[in-house]
C-alpha cells in the first residue's frame, strides 16, 4: 500500500506519521523509505522531508531546473518540520538547521555525501550560539559546515590525491599560528578567523561568494544531490551492478537535533539486549551535554544507562539524571524491537528533555547472544521458529564450541597463516610429536609446531593444545585431523622458518625474534594469528537455548548430517552434537597404534601374498576392536568405513633406530629396509600408489579390513547392538577397479557371515573423488549402493592443485581476487560443483535410489551444504565440531 497523492513530490516524515512507507523505496530511496517507516511506527525521528526520485528525473528532463512548485512545497514542508522542533529555517534567533543526504533505492557509493548543519550563516550562527550557550561549538559547527558544503556541493577540494585538503591546510596553518595541537584547543576568535579564510578560499576558487542565504544553500545542495546521480563514480557503480540510469535519486532533508545545548541534553547509543550475552534489557552509554561523536571519541568517559550497571566512581546513569527520558527511551526501544523483530542498535539524542532517535539497525552480537536472542524472540512471538533458525549464522556457532582469546588479552600477531581449525590455544612450543606427547603426559600444555604433519604424528597431535604448521593448506593432514579433534590449528604459516636441528623458529619480517622449544605461544585457529606469550582464553559453553534451537532446526531439515570420525570418542562426541551417522571413518590412523605399526610395516615389507597375509592377520583382531568400538558408539546409525587410502610409504620408518627395529623383526638387514623405503618413495604421492590402487596390487589389505568390519558387525549383532556398516572404496577412476573390488568384498563378507552364522545388512559404496569417476558415475552406480563425494581430492584433481602445496601461492590467489575463497574450504560450484552434479545425475540415471553424500571438508561449509542440498544429496558429512554448524546450514538449505 502506498499513500502517494497525485503529483506528490515532497514526502514529509516525523511526529509519529509519514506520507511514505517502507514499500516506497523506488520513489523515496532506501533511506527515505526507512525514515518514513520509523516515523509511522511512532519512533520520534527528527522530522524532515524526502524529495522523490521522480523529481530527480524531472530535474534532468527540465534542463537542470526544479519543477515549478517544488520550492514552495519544500518551504511549506520545512515550516511543518520547524514547528515540531521549535525552530525556523533561516531564523536568526532560533535557526532550524538541516542535514541533506542523497538516497537511491539501493545504497550506492559514488553518490553525494552528507551535508550537516545546513542553514548556518553569519547571523544564524549567533542564534545557534545563544541556543547552545556555547559560542565555541557554534563557530566550530559553522566552519565545518562551510568546509563540508564547499567540498561536497561546490566541489572545492584537493586537486589530486597528493594535495592536502585546502580546508585542512588552512586549519593546520591556524593551529601552527596559535601554537596548538588539537582542533579543540583553537580559540573562538581563531574559529571566526577560519570561517573568513574558508569563505575567501571559496571566492578565490569559484569567483563567487559562499552562499550566505540558507534557502540558496538548500537549493544548491538539492541540485548537487541530483547531479551526483550522473557523477562518473555513480555511473561506474551502476554499470558494474546493472542498475538502471532511470532510477534517479531521492533527497532527504532532515532537522538537525543537538545533544549539547545544556544539561537537559544528552546523546548516546544503546542496544535493546546485551550484545555479549543476549540478556534482555537496555545496555549502552550516553553523555550529558554532548555531541554524538563525543561518545565514541573517548575524550569524556561515557556513562551507563542504568544505575545497577555503574560502579560507585563512575558518572551518574541516565536512570538517575533523566528518569523521564529513560522511560521514554525504553518504550521506544521496545517498539523498535517489536517493529523490526530483532535486537536493535540505537543512536539517540535528547535535546532539551525531548528524545530523538537518530538511527536504528539490527545489532551485531556474539554467537552466545545470537542463539539466546533467536530463541527468546520466537518465545516472545516476535518471530516464528523457522525465522529463529534462519537468523542463525552457522559459522558463528563456532564461538560456542571452541575457546576464544579474551578481547582484553589480544596482542599483535608475529605471523599469520591459514585459519585451519577454530579456537584459541596456548602452550609451550614443541617441534616433534614425540616431544609434544612426552610433555603433555606430564600435564604441560603444548603447541606442536611442524613444517607439516603426517599420520605418524597422531599421538602428539592428540595430546597438544593446538597445532601450527608452516606448510599445507586447509585440507592438509594437520588441518583435517585438527578439525576432527576440535583442536585449534593454523596451517600454511609460511613466514615461519623452522629449524628442527636447533629447535627454533625464525620469522620472516621479524628480524631478531627467535622462538625456541619451550617458549610460550598463543595461536588463534579462527583467525590464523600467531602470538608470542600466553594470552588469556575464555572457555566455550553451549547455552541451554542451543538445544531448543537445534530441535527447531531439525523440524525443517531434510538432508542428513553425519560426521567424519575415526575413533569411538570422536564418534560419541559427534553423536552428542547431533550427528546422524558416520560418513567417513578414515582407517589409516588406526594403523599407527604403538602395538600395530610394526605389523603394518612387516606387511609392507612382505615379498609375497602369504607373508603379507600373515602380517595382516596380526592386525585383524585390533581392527575388529576398532570397528566394534565405533559401531557401538553409533548403535542404530549408519557407519561408513573407508578402506585404506594413503600411500604405503607413509607408514614406513624414518629414523635409523626404527629401521633397525623393523629389520630385526622381519629378519633382514637394515639395508633391505632402507631400500624398501627408497623404492616406495613417490614424486607425486597424492596421485600415486594410494586408494584402491593399493588393493589392486595387494588385495589382502582390503580383504582383511572387510573381514574385520564384518566380524565386528556380526559380533555386535549377536550382542543385540544394531549396526549398519557401509564399506567404502576410495579413489575409484575406472569401472574395472570397482568390479575388481566389489566381487572380493562381497566374497569376504559372505564368508565371514557364514563362519559367524550371522547376517548383517551392509552397503558397499565408493568415493567419487576423481573427475573420471563423475563422468562414468552411471556405470559405477550399477555396482554400488552409495556414492560419497570426496571433494578434497576432487578439488585437487579438477584444479590440478596439490592439497599439500597450494598454500605456497594460495594467499596471492586470494589477495589478487583470482580465487574469491579457498576452493578447499568452499566448494567451487562453477567448476568442481558441475562435476558433482554430473556425478549425481549420472548415478541416479542408472540407480534412482542410490544413496549419495559428501565427505570432503566442504561437507561442513554452509554455502557448500546449500549446494549439496540443491543437488539432491541425502547427507553431508563433516568433522564432529562442524556438525552443529552443518545442522543449522542444512536446516536453512531445506526451508
Ligand atoms: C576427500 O578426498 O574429499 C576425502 C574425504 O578423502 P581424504 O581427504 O581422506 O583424501
Ligand atoms: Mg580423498
Amino acid at each position: 500500500m502506498t499513500s502517494k497523492k497525485q503529483n506528490q513530490s515532497i514526502f514529509f516524515f516525523g511526529d509519529g506519521k509519514a506520507d511514505g512507507n517502507a514499500e516506497m523505496r523506488d520513489l523515496l530511496g532506501g533511506k527515505g523509505a526507512g525514515l518514513a517507516e520509523m516515523s509511522n511506527a511512532g519512533v520520534p525521528v527528527p522530522p524532515g522531508l524526502t524529495i522523490s526520485t521522480e523529481i530527480c528525473n524531472a530535474f534532468f528532463e527540465n534542463n537542470f531546473t526544479f519543477p515549478e512548485d517544488l520550492k514552495d512545497d519544500i518551504k511549506q514542508s520545512l515550516d511543518e518540520v520547524g514547528k515540531i522542533v521549535n525552530a525556523e529555517f533561516g531564523s536568526e534567533d532560533n535557526p532550524l538547521l538541516v542535514s541533506v543526504r542523497s538516497g537511491a533505492r539501493v545504497s550506492m557509493p559514488g553518490m553525494m555525501d552528507t551535508v550537516l548543519n545546513l542553514g548556518l550563516n553569519d547571523s544564524t550562527v549567533a542564534g545557534l550560539a545563544k541556543q547552545s550557550n556555547d559560542e565555541r561549538f557554534a563557530y566550530d559547527s559553522y566552519r565545518r559546515f562551510i568546509a563540508m558544503f564547499s567540498d561536497v556541493v561546490l566541489g572545492v577540494r584537493r586537486k589530486s590525491d597528493q594535495d592536502e585538503d585546502p580546508f585542512e591546510s588552512l586549519l593546520n596553518k591556524q593551529k601552527n599560528f596559535q601554537g596548538v595541537e588539537l582542533d579543540t584547543e583553537l580559540s573562538i576568535d581563531s574559529l571566526k578567523e577560519l570561517v573568513m579564510q574558508y569563505k575567501d578560499l571559496v571566492k578565490k576558487e569559484l569567483g563567487q561568494e559562499f552562499p550566505d542565504d540558507p534557502w540558496e544553500q538548500l537549493w544548491t545542495a538539492i541540485s548537487a544531490v541530483f547531479m551526483s546521480w550522473h557523477s562518473d563514480r555513480a555511473k561506474v557503480y551502476r554499470n558494474i551492478n546493472n542498475f538502471s540510469d532511470e532510477w534517479g535519486t531521492a533527497v532527504n532533508v532532515q532537522a538537525m537535533v543537538f545533544g549539547n545545548q545544556g544539561d537537559n541534553c544528552a546523546t548516546g547509543v544503546c542496544f535493546t539486549r546485551d550484545p555479549a550475552n543476549g540478556i534482555k534489557g537496555l545496555v549502552g552509554e550516553y553523555l550529558i551535554n554532548a555531541q554524538g561523536e563525543d561518545v565514541v571519541a573517548g575524550v569524556r568517559t561515557p556513562q551507563k544507562i542504568y544505575k545497577k550497571d555503574r560502579t560507585a566512581d563512575e558518572g551518574l546513569s541516565l536512570e538517575e539524571t533523566m528518569p523521564n527520558s529513560l522511560t521514554e527511551l525504553i518504550q521506544v526501544c521496545d517498539s523498535l524491537e517489536q517493529h523490526y523483530g530483532d535486537m536493535q542498535d540505537i543512536e539517540f539524542t535528547i535535546q532539551q528533555n525531548k528524545l530523538w532517535i537518530l538511527q536504528t539497525r539490527n545489532a551485531k552480537r556474539t554467537g552466545l547472544a545470537m542463539v539466546k536472542i533467536a530463541v527468546e524472540l520466537a518465545e516472545e512471538k516476535l518471530i516464528s521458529k523457522q525465522e529463529a533458525v534462519a537468523r542463525i549464522d552457522p559459522e558463528q556457532i563456532n564461538e560456542l564450541l571452541h575457546p576464544v582469546f579474551k578481547n582484553t588479552s589480544k596482542s599483535d600477531p608475529v605471523a599469520i597463516g591459514l585459519a585451519a581449525s577454530p579456537g584459541a590455544a596456548v602452550g609451550l612450543v614443541m617441534f616433534s610429536a614425540e616431544d609434544a606427547a612426552l610433555h603433555a603426559a606430564k600435564g604441560t600444555s603444548v603447541i606442536l609446531v611442524r613444517d607439516e604433519t603426517s599420520p605418524e604424528d597422531i599421538e602428539g597431535m592428540t595430546t597438544s593444545e593446538g597445532i601450527l604448521t608452516a606448510r599445507g593448506g586447509t585440507t592438509s593432514h594437520a588441518a583435517v585431523v585438527a578439525r576432527g579433534m576440535g583442536k585449534p590449528c593454523i596451517t600454511g604459516c609460511q613466514s615461519l622458518k623452522i629449524d628442527y636441528k636447533n629447535k627454533s623458529i625464525a620469522i620472516d619480517g621479524h628480524d631478531g625474534v627467535i622462538i625456541k622449544e619451550g617458549d610460550m605461544l598463543s595461536i588463534d585457529g579462527t583467525t590464523g594469528e600467531v602470538m608470542i606469550g600466553a594470552l588469556e582464553t575464555e572457555a566455550a559453553s553451549l547455552p541451554e537455548e542451543y538445544l531448543t534451537l537445534l530441535d527447531w532446526a531439525n523440524e525443517s531439515r531434510n538432508i542428513n548430517v553425519r560426521a567424519n570420525a575415526d575413533t569411538p570418542e570422536d564418534a560419541l562426541r559427534a553423536r552428542e552434537f547431533g550427528a546422524e551417522g558416520i560418513g567417513l571413518c578414515r582407517t589409516e590412523h588406526m594403523f599407527f597404534g604403538a602395538n600395530r605399526i610394526l605389523a603394518v610395516r612387516e606387511m609392507i615389507c612382505a615379498d609375497n601374498s602369504s607373508d603379507r597375509l600373515k602380517a595382516l592377520e596380526k592386525i585383524l583382531p585390533m581392527q575388529r576392536e576398532d570397528f566394534a568400538g565405533i559401531f557401538r558408539a553409533m548403535a542404530g546409525l549408519p557407519v561408513t568405513i573407508r578402506l585404506l587410502d594413503p600411500p604405503l610409504h607413509e607408514f614406513l620408518p624414518n629414523s635409523k633406530e626404527e629401521m633397525a627395529e623393523l629389520a630385526n623383526v622381519i629378519n633382514k638387514d637394515i639395508k633391505f629396509v632402507e631400500e624398501k623405503v627408497e623404492s616406495l618413495r613417490e614424486f607425486n604421492p597424492m596421485l600415486g600408489h594410494r586408494g584402491v590402487r593399493l588393493a589392486i596390487t595387494s588385495p589382502e589389505i582390503y580383504e582383511i579390513q572387510v573381514r574385520a568390519i564384518i566380524e565386528a558387525a556380526c559380533d555386535l549383532t549377536n550382542q543385540g547392538v544394531e549396526v549398519f556398516p557401509e564399506i567404502m572404496i576410495p579413489l575409484i577412476g575406472t569401472l574395472e577397479e570397482i568390479t575388481f573390488m566389489t566381487e572380493r568384498v562381497h566374497n569376504v563378507a559372505s564368508l565371514v557371515m557364514q563362519e559367524k552364522d550371522t547376517t548383517v545388512e551392509y552397503l558397499l559404496g565408493t568415493m567419487i573423488e576423481l573427475p573420471r569417476a563423475c563422468l562414468i558415475a552411471d556405470e559405477i552406480a550399477e555396482h554400488v549402493d552409495f556414492f560419497s563425494f570426496g571433494t578434497n581430492d576432487l578439488t585437487q584433481t579438477s584444479f590440478g592443485l596439490s592439497r599439500d602445496d597450494a598454500s605456497r601461492f594460495l594467499p596471492d590467489y586470494l589477495s589478487e581476487g583470482i580465487f574469491k575463497v579457498d576452493p578447499f574450504v568452499e566448494l567451487d560450484q562453477n567448476g568442481v560443483g558441475q562435476l558433482v552434479k554430473i556425478g549425481v545425475e549420472k548415478g541416479r540415471s542408472t540407480k534412482s535410489d542410490i544413496k549419495i553424500g559428501i565427505c570432503g571438508e566442504h561437507g561442513g561449509n554452509p554455502p557448500s551444504i546449500q549446494f549439496c542440498a540443491e543437488t539432491g544429496m541425502n547427507y553431508v558429512s563433516c568433522s564432529p565440531f562442524r556438525v552443529p554448524i552443518a545442522l543449522f546450514a542444512a536446516a536453512q538449505a531445506s526451508s
